[in-house]
């Protein structure tokens, strides 16, 4: 018989739940989160989970009452102050569905506080799920811990999403003809980090982008697939100037 190891302590299941959350609040689940606890995770009254919503963090509860299709659970006490991650936006032009969603959940892993998907000229993408890629980024957020949910927000055209930006907010183009090291490029403060499609951006795009003040940046010698750009500036900017540090 196989003995049940110590190590690694198993951890608590965590959800994110759409209520405002209070001590002694009750939660009802919706059928889809009842069943993960009930039918995946045979949790049945009186076990303990970690639920946090939009705003006010994270918080041990109870299953209060455990039914077929429906969950109370009750709230007890705060186990964790909303986090507060670098305000860094990953603007994004979309690409395959499956590297769409991994971008998602790595970048959301990651720390990105708002994802934006920007079509461009070339941006080849299936229709953009926004409901099944915030699924991901929820299921991403209650796996690594963070409180909140990244905003994934409507794709918009790059030419409107560059003249809508608040000019305080550092804005950072992976440019693939050349650019400023992120090392130095970097600064502390809100940014936002665009990546281009999987054939590049086109010649007027990456003028007009440079024309509205943004940095060209450089992700090195080699050329980066997009979903592999927008994941490793979003980690040099972590670790830089961000909460890597
Ligand atoms: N097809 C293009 C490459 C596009 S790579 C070509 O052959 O030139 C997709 C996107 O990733 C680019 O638009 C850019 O935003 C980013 N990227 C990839 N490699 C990069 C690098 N070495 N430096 C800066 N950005 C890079």
């Amino acid at each position: 018989m196989t003995a049940t190891p110590a190590w690694p302590p198993k951890s608590l299941p965590r959800l994110f739940v759409r209520t405002p959350l209070s001590e002694s609040a009750h939660v009802e689940l919706d059928a889809k989160q009842a069943n993960y606890l009930g039918n995946v995770l045979r949790l049945g009254a009186g076990s303990e989970l970690l639920v946090f919503d939009e705003l006010s963090g994270e918080w041990l509860a109870r299953i209060a009452e455990a039914g077929k299709r429906r969950m109370t659970l009750s709230v007890e006490r705060k186990t964790r102050e909303p986090e507060s991650i670098p305000d860094v936006w990953l603007a994004f032009a979309p690409v395959k569905r499956a590297q769409t969603d991994w971008l998602v959940e790595k970048a959301t892993e990651l720390g990105a506080a708002r994802l934006v998907p920007v079509m461009t000229q070339r941006t080849i993408a299936e229709r953009v799920r926004l409901d099944r890629l915030e699924s991901i980024a929820i299921e991403a957020t209650e796996q690594c811990g963070r409180t909140r949910v990244p905003q994934i927000v409507e794709p918009v055209q790059l030419r409107r999403f560059v003249e809508e930006l608040d000019p305080s907010r550092h804005f950072y183009f992976a440019d693939e003809s050349g650019g400023e090291p992120m090392s130095s490029a970097f600064r502390e403060g809100p940014a936002i980090i665009l990546v281009g499609p999987e054939g590049g951006f086109a010649d007027e795009e990456r003028a007009f982008v440079r024309g509205a003040g943004a940095n060209p940046i450089s992700l090195g010698p080699r050329i980066l697939r997009a979903e592999t750009a927008a994941l490793a500036a979003l980690s040099a900017y972590m670790a830089l100037v961000g909460d890597w540090r």
